[in-house]
């Protein structure tokens, strides 16, 4: 993993805003250090979270019959785009996820919407990907920005387009003309906008980005900066590898286990089907008992769905697509399904 992110500020981009997580923690009203702390009204996180609206539920299962709900599938120049309607209502705000299908580039004989560089891609393709995929958010006008991913918790402030990649998870802009990219392919993406006060964010939160709450410290950037109010944003959580899918390492949950009081609940054990408490052995392990499972299944979106409501947004201002990246590879792209030949998601948020 790559050291907290701290570039010294570049001359050739005084617009851009740096800074080390720890500084933000200290001075934003928001308690990063302990555990999620309930909002002061409306939402109370309760111990056991069940999917009950249709709106902002996240799903554990693993099936082939998930559907985007109540996202708004989109089809134009023969790609899809996913979108949340309180997002697309705004007359003012481009959004939307982007899809497998469509574009340029040629995956195993397939057409295919590649919007990151990799090895196996050429950098026309992508460019030419990337430009229909904002042709058909509608943001032909707006400059794409997009980061070089380190999952790390750094967040940058735009104020316009910088002449050079900046490396960081996370951007905030309150400018007309912009759109901020994050690229996907199983980490989550995160769509935040403040209606109020006009500003757009993008976040990818991976597990080590989840775990640095990068999307908490990002809505404190904003109110910092914007003085954007928790209550008033609107999240978008894209398509991501889902709970069902996401195997990681027991020294991952023992991570989060360190960090948040909530984390048992983000996690889940291989099941056989009749097991009476299937994370028993990440609350206590009593001697004796079968040695703990060498790997977990770590469900991303209820942790940063989690974080958000921690942070003060209200539930039904939280929007969780249930589509996995690892179930779906005929809509989505999964690094962790297909390696190296994986392509890019991106997740695009500006200001018209
Ligand atoms: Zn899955």
């Amino acid at each position: 993993m790559p050291p907290l992110f701290l570039q010294p500020p570049s001359k050739n981009n005084p617009q851009l805003i740096r800074h080390p997580a720890q500084v933000e923690c200290a001075n934003s009203p928001l308690d990063y250090t302990c555990k999620i702390v309930p909002p002061t009204k409306t939402t109370t996180v309760k111990p056991k979270p069940r999917k009950r609206s249709t709106r902002g539920h996240t799903s554990t299962s693993c099936p082939s019959t998930q559907s985007i709900s109540d996202w708004i599938e989109r089809k134009a120049q023969g790609i899809k785009t996913l979108q949340v309607p309180a997002l697309a209502k705004l007359p003012w705000l481009i959004h939307g996820f982007s899809t497998k299908p469509g574009g340029v580039s040629n995956q195993n004989g397939e057409k295919v919407l590649n919007l990151g560089f990799t090895e196996w891609d050429t950098k026309e393709n992508v460019l030419e990907n990337r430009r229909r995929f904002q042709s058909a958010l509608g943001a032909t006008n707006l400059k794409l920005i997009s980061l070089k991913q380190i999952h790390s918790d750094a967040i940058h402030l735009f104020d316009s387009a910088p002449s050079e990649l900046c490396r960081g998870d996370a951007s905030a802009t309150n400018r007309p003309g912009l759109l901020l990219g994050v690229q996907t392919a199983d980490c989550v993406p995160i769509l935040l906008v403040d209606p109020r006060e006009r500003v757009a964010a993008a976040v990818h939160a991976g597990w080590r980005g989840t775990l640095a709450r990068i999307v908490v410290k990002a809505i404190g950037r904003m109110q910092m900066q914007f003085k954007s109010k928790p209550a008033d944003l609107l999240a978008a959580i894209g398509p991501s590898i889902g709970g069902c899918c996401y195997e990681v390492g027991t020294e991952v949950a023992t991570q989060f286990l360190s960090q948040f009081a909530e984390a048992p609940e983000w996690f889940d054990e291989f099941r056989t089907g009749d097991e009476p408490n299937p994370i028993q052995w990440l609350n206590m392990m009593p001697p004796g008992h079968q040695p703990p499972p060498k790997n977990v299944l770590l469900d991303l979106r209820k942790a940063n769905r989690a974080q958000l409501l921690g942070a003060g947004l209200r539930a039904p201002n939280i929007f969780v697509s249930d589509l996995c990246t690892a179930c779906r590879r005929d809509l989505l792209f999964s690094y962790r399904k297909e390696g190296a030949q994986s392509g890019r998601l991106m997740s695009a948020i500006g200001i018209r």
